[in-house]
């Protein structure tokens, strides 16, 4: 990465479409949050003084039962009706492709605006289901063992491609009241993981405005306690991610010493592990949440030793944390392997026995290339070069 990138993270003014953007001049509803719903709708000629009724019924519609028709949206006047349609859209990414993995996972590759593709991913486990979404397509950072990481970033999602993943998995896996989902039970989607394709915190107000909309009490009604965010550690957007969001956090940690993580993780050379870790001590007072999630991928013979297992519990030493092992998952091309078994257990061992969980997370849908990290659009053709990966990756 160029120095440059570091220091200019992008942002969504630069990338994004513009948050009015109309297509044939009617405006997305999708992705608004409810303050943005209401001006919108005042905008369009709804009284000041029916606007708070308005956006909630339109709210309700959209995000508890999942209507894309403004016909059916049947305690609103005709009159009405015909003016949210003349005036705006209900628009959702488009599912190009579906694939299911022998053990449940469900990849889904989705088309956005200006033909570019996006993944998300169902994981469904016992007593829950995990939805995985991305916030950017690509990435501007160059994590060495990502796959991820080897596509130049395109553009930032949108707050509408970013909540529409949800909807779409929604759609797809007949979650919606009208579709049968059945009452007082799990819940298909329980879970929402920001850990697919890019950085959300270089997205910050995008994916910000999105969980705003998916964590309302009166839609999909996530609680922020089921939503983890995963960040490479953008150590200026964290205190925000916890006063603006509140949301889980997760940190893609992978290396005790700073020399590795300049390696693994680049944007460690911008930020590096004291000055991350300073921040994160405070992030579960400011979020009131319990503990962070220290993402840990095994990398054989570069990160995976029994001194780096004790250097990882030193470090983190007061901040209440959870590690979640990752098995590193294979690519093609990739410059690493995967840990032996016996040794992921080894290091598990050693921090476990430390007083922290330190669950070894299984790989899901390997078979589809829907596991962590090997998210790429295959149709997307921008890369960054070999050169640039390896020099990055210091191999
Ligand atoms: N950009 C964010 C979120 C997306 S990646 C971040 O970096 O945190 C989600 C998780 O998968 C991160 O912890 C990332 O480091 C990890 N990951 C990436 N590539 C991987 C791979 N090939 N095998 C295992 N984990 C990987
Ligand atoms: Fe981007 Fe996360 Fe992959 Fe790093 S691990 S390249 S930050 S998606």
């Amino acid at each position: 990465m160029t120095a440059q990138t570091l220091n200019a993270p992008i942002t969504q003014d630069v990338l994004t479409l513009p948050r009015k953007a109309v297509e044939g001049g009617k405006r997305n509803l999708i992705g608004l949050t409810r303050p943005q719903l209401r001006a919108a709708l005042i905008e369009a000629g709804t009284s000041e003084r029916q606007a708070k009724m308005r956006e909630g019924q339109v709210w309700q519609w959209l995000y508890h039962w999942g209507k894309r028709d403004f016909a059916a949206m049947t305690n609103l006047a005709k009159d009405y009706r015909a003016l949210l349609a003349e005036k705006f859209t209900i628009e959702l990414p488009e599912i190009v492709s579906k694939q299911v993995s022998t053990d449940g996972t469900r990849k889904y590759l989705l088309r956005i605006n200006g033909g570019h593709e996006v993944e998300t991913v169902y994981i469904p486990e016992e007593g829950r289901g995990t939805l995985c979404i991305s916030s950017q397509v690509g990435c501007t950072l160059t994590c060495s063992f990502c796959h991820t990481g080897t596509q130049k970033l395109v553009r930032n999602l949108t707050a509408a491609e970013i909540v529409g993943q949800v909807m779409i998995a929604r759609d797809d896996l007949g979650e919606w009241p009208e579709q049968g989902a059945p009452k007082n039970e799990t819940r298909l989607i329980s879970n929402v993981v920001l850990m697919g394709m890019g950085e959300p915190l270089y997205n910050f107000e995008n994916v910000r405005d999105a969980m705003k909309v998916v964590m309302d009490n009166e839609g999909l009604t996530l609680s922020r306690r089921r939503i983890t965010l995963s960040t490479s550690g953008i150590v200026p957007e964290i205190a925000r991610t916890a006063e603006e969001i509140g949301c889980l956090l997760a940190v893609s940690f992978h290396a005790t010493t700073d020399a590795v993580r300049d390696r693994l993780v680049p944007v460690n050379k911008k930020w590096n592990i004291a000055t991350l870790l300073d921040t994160l001590r405070d992030y579960p007072r400011l979020s009131n949440s319990e503990r962070i999630t220290f993402e840990y991928v095994m990398l054989k013979g570069v990160n995976d030793s029994d001194e780096d297992a004790r250097r990882l519990v030193q470090l983190i030493k007061g901040i209440p944390a959870k590690i979640n092992l990752i098995p590193f998952n294979e690519w093609p091309g990739a410059p690493y392997e995967r840990s032996d078994w016996a040794r992921i257990e080894a290091f598990s061992d050693i921090i476990f026995k430390a007083g922290y969980a330190s669950p070894i997370r299984t790989p899901r849908g390997e078979d589809i290339m829907a596991a962590c990290g090997q998210l790429k659009s295959a149709t997307e053709r921008a890369r960054k070069s070999r050169a640039q990966i390896a020099a990055e990756a210091g191999v």
